[in-house]
């Protein structure tokens, strides 16, 4: 079992021709809300790669619509509570070059009670993963109740905080971040100083680095892996990450190595890149393999 806490958000996604700039009031004539937040995002990339994943985390009461799709998808939600608190939401603004532009409002991600935490991880056992991300409250917490109970803990520090981020490393298992978190936790002002700066300064750490279309590099003190990327045509590169750590994590704890498990995330996130969205892009497992065999 993989207890991923995280947050749950309702995305408010528009299409513009270019962001809008200060002062500016600008019309989109393409307007959606979908489920989002890189917790429910990772949830049901998991679910959708074949892992048992429980979502832990929070939302308005009035939002069952949320747990009914999260639960459609294949995600146990009977860890997530509802309570008198705004879910969280993002407001996105999607350019036609694909590039996205985000404004975050915590809400419900932030009401996560130790109480909770600790109903949940005393379930946890051996061999069973907790996943977190940076947008709930209590990560320390979680991390430290998940390694008293002997589960392993990865990380995926987004939105990055550095400082928080640097606290917590010493707790986490596998660390995941895309190649901006990278420079910003090292403070190299490229992606080459950081691939060669990020193992000095963490010698024993495993890394999982994505890099974009240019793709993924892993490495944990002993060995070091460089995958590349599919080259397929990106619209929208929402969830690409998302996407990426499900399936990942997912392919790991089914027993896949580490190469072979970067390779099906890598192309569960190309395929998620040719798609308009963020939970709604992410593929199926059978599509993932389609892809793979072509
Ligand atoms: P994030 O979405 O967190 O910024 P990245 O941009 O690094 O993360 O994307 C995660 C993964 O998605 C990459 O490692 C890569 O495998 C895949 N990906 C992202 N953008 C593209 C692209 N343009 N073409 C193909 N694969 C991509």
């Amino acid at each position: 079992t993989i207890y991923n806490v995280g947050s749950i958000n309702l995305d408010h996604l528009y299409q513009l021709d270019h962001f809008v700039r200060p002062g500016e009031t600008m019309a989109s004539d393409h307007y959606q809300c979908l489920l989002g937040g890189k917790g429910a995002n990772q949830s049901v990339a998991l679910a959708k790669a074949g892992a048992e994943v429980k979502h832990v985390g929070a939302i308005h009461h009035t939002d069952q619509s949320v747990v009914t799709q999260l639960q459609s998808l294949g995600v146990d939600t009977s860890l997530i509570r509802q309570i008198d608190v705004p879910t969280g939401h993002a407001i996105i603004q999607l350019t036609k070059e694909a590039e996205n532009s985000i404004i975050l409002y915590q809400g419900a991600n932030h009401a996560l009670t130790e109480e909770q935490v600790d109903q949940v991880l005393e379930n946890a056992q051996q061999g069973d993963w907790v996943l977190l991300q940076n947008e709930t409250n209590l990560i320390e917490y979680v991390m430290k109740k998940a390694q008293q109970q002997g589960v392993k803990v990865a990380f995926n520090p987004a939105p990055m905080n550095i400082a928080l981020t640097k606290k917590l490393l010493g707790l986490v298992d596998l660390l995941i971040v895309n190649e901006v978190e990278a420079m910003d936790l090292i403070g190299t002002p490229d992606i080459d100083s950081t691939l060669a700066a990020f193992p000095k300064a963490y010698p024993d750490l495993a890394v999982l680095m994505t890099l974009g279309k240019a793709g993924v590099c892993y490495f944990n003190g002993e060995e070091r892996l460089q995958v590349a990327a599919f080259s397929v045509n990106a619209v929208d590169t929402t969830a690409a990450g998302d996407t990426f750590i499900g399936f990942c994590l997912s392919a790991m704890m089914q027993g896949q190595g580490m190469a072979e498990s970067i390779r099906r995330a890598c192309a569960a996130s190309a395929i998620c890149v040719t798609r308009l969205g963020a939970a709604s892009s992410i593929p199926t497992q059978q599509e993932v393999t389609a892809f793979l065999a072509q």
